[in-house]
């Protein structure tokens, strides 16, 4: 894509929601780190279900440090892979309070020495908490980079590394927000939604998907020709029948 494509491709998605942010629900910076970590392959909205009660008794890592593994295990047991996402948890408050005060640290390396926080996690918590500039590049990112070939890349690292140089200004701080939004929304993994999209023609994936009255209309159009063939299959088979029957009375074998 060139620099004033997309340029216009996150003008675009600015102008439809100018002001994106994460649907993890949070207080400050801890339980932000906290959700975001609970959120690996979970999504946001299972997520809050269960920080939402969480939340409002722990607002601190000394507070879930004596709040407990076992009961946090409970608190979170409808959020896939719990048990090991409280073991995080745990340690990464213990962590928290011994190595920065009780402080979410603000730098990635730091960040990412925490138990259960990768660089997306980190990413994500610089941006949100701290409003740096990074890219969090997460499934729906990733697939909507590859898409539109905006950023091609074939692992999260090439992905974020191409946002990094071409997102240009005022979009750096806000463009993952909107690329997450995009592909949970619009561009959705199974069937994106092309006819509603505001980026249609800077986008390179073909075939573009129809608007759902059209795809009603040709699934008519393959059910009638299928039936047609149908009949005229059937139709063959009766006309075929006396050759199959001439064939029987022959002798299948030489006497
Ligand atoms: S046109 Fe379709 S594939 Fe391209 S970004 Fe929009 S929804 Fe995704």
């Amino acid at each position: 894509m060139k620099r004033e494509q997309v340029f216009e491709f996150f003008r675009r998605l600015a102008e439809a929601n100018p002001s994106p942010t994460t649907e993890l629900e949070s207080a400050n910076p801890y339980q932000l780190l906290v959700a975001v970590v609970l959120s690996a392959q979970a999504t946001d909205a299972s997520v809050n279900i269960a920080t939402r009660p969480l939340f409002e008794q722990i607002k601190t890592p000394e507070q879930m440090v004596d709040f407990g593994e076992d009961r946090l295990r409970q608190a979170i047991k409808t959020i896939g892979l719990f048990n090991t996402k409280a073991k995080n948890v745990l340690a990464l408050s213990h962590a928290l309070i011994d190595q920065h005060g009780g402080e979410v640290p603000r730098t990635r390396e730091e960040l990412q020495k925490l138990p259960g926080v990768g660089r997306k996690t980190a990413n994500v918590v610089l941006n949100t908490a701290f409003g740096e500039e990074t890219f969090a590049v997460d499934t729906h990112v990733f697939r909507v980079c590859n898409r539109t070939g905006l950023a091609s890349g074939k692992n999260v690292e090439e992905v974020e590394a191409k946002l990094e140089k071409i997102v240009p200004q005022p979009f750096r701080r806000d463009a993952h927000h909107w690329l997450i939004l995009h592909g949970r929304y619009t561009c959705k993994a199974r069937l994106p939604e092309c006819w509603r999209c505001p980026v249609i023609d800077l986008c390179r994936y073909k075939p573009k998907t129809p608007p759902p009255k059209e795809r009603t209309k040709s699934r008519a159009a393959r059910t009638a020709t299928r039936a047609s063939s149908a009949a005229r299959i059937a139709k063959g088979r009766t006309a075929s029948r006396p050759t199959a029957n001439r064939n029987r009375s022959r002798p299948t074998r030489l006497p």
